[in-house]
């Protein structure tokens, strides 16, 4: 459907500009708007396909090097009067070649075969029930194809600051700046390999929960919480893990916790191999996510009682 007419002007003009850029947002202006040929005032002789399957661009190329006005409409070219066609060309020179002039002569008998009309070309925007463009509309979807909406909610537990459970929320909405997630930002990285494992890309899955190295981090604390985390395909899925054999909401808060906690620390010490070449061990990591575990809940959790000692050993002696 692009480009338009030269003589196209104010806000469309704008918008036709930055077609490319709202099509990396997958937003396609050329699905968007539906065009009806009538005569072919709006239509663009050349560029567009508006009979046949390609543009005469494409089909007839000879003739296109010789246009003199390449973004003329197709009612500038040829007209259809009481069923009749009237064409006017205006070539840069006189045709001189055979293959310059079949090309004219194919070219008008399949215009000749054409639905062209009388009446005016429609444009029909898809973008919002009445079928009228406005910018608002565009925004509006265009909105919607940058931040998808998501029907996840999350549990917000006061057991953990407020930074890890927001940071819980971001992963399990992939908003964590993962190589993967940088790539489609348009950020431009060596690789998207997980600098862990060296396997695969990373992802916010792959690097809290997929990888291989993590896998470690998570058996152990499978162990030490006596929770089964066989089910997890997502990190939404993750957080809503619980201890099957929980019965009170204090020790479903507690599991949702030692999870956030497990996720916060395992970011953490990616960060520090990535960025200072300096990981921990799942042991060591296992230790650090029972320490500052137990630091938030001991500190935040009112009326919950629990001594360091047994908190090490299995985290759910709380009521
Ligand atoms: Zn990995």
């Amino acid at each position: 459907m692009f480009p338009l007419r030269a003589g196209a002007s104010g806000c469309w003009k704008n918008i036709v500009s930055i077609k490319d850029d709202l099509m990396g947002k997958n937003v396609n202006l050329h699905i968007l708007f539906s065009k009806e040929v009538g005569k072919g005032n709006l239509t663009s002789f050349w560029y567009e396909v508006w009979t046949g399957p390609m543009t005469f661009k494409d089909k007839y190329p000879r003739l296109f090097a010789l246009e003199s006005r390449k973004l003329c409409s197709v009612e500038e070219r040829c007209q259809k009067r009481d069923g009749n066609f009237l064409f006017s060309w205006d070539w840069k020179r006189n045709l001189n070649s055979v293959i310059e002039v079949e090309e004219l002569n194919n070219c008008c008998r399949e215009i000749a075969t054409s639905g062209l009309g009388s009446t005016c070309d429609t444009l029909t925007w898809k973008g919002c029930p009445s079928g009228s463009f406005s910018v608002s509309s565009l925004r509006s979807i265009w909105v919607s194809q940058s931040f998808p909406t998501h029907n996840y909610v999350h549990f917000w537990n006061n057991l953990i600051p407020i930074k890890i459970n927001f940071f819980g929320w971001r992963a399990a909405l992939n908003r964590l700046p993962a190589k993967t997630e940088l790539a489609k930002r348009g950020v431009t990285l060596p690789s998207a390999i997980c600098g862990t494992c060296g396997t695969a890309e990373e992802s916010v899955f792959h690097l809290l929960w997929d990888c291989n190295w993590v896998k470690q981090v998570w058996i152990l604390v499978q162990l030490w919480c006596d929770l089964d985390l066989s089910n997890v395909t997502s990190i939404e899925s993750l957080q809503n893990s619980t201890h099957s054999l929980l019965k009170s909401p204090m020790q479903i808060k507690v599991t949702n916790a030692v999870i956030l906690s497990t996720l916060w620390m395992i970011w953490k010490d990616r960060n520090e191999r990535n960025f200072n070449n300096n990981g921990s061990s799942p042991e060591k990591l296992l230790d650090d996510i029972k320490a500052i575990s137990f630091t938030w809940i001991k500190s935040r959790g009112k009326g919950i009682s629990v001594n360091w000692g047994s908190w090490c050993i299995f985290p759910f002696v709380v009521p």
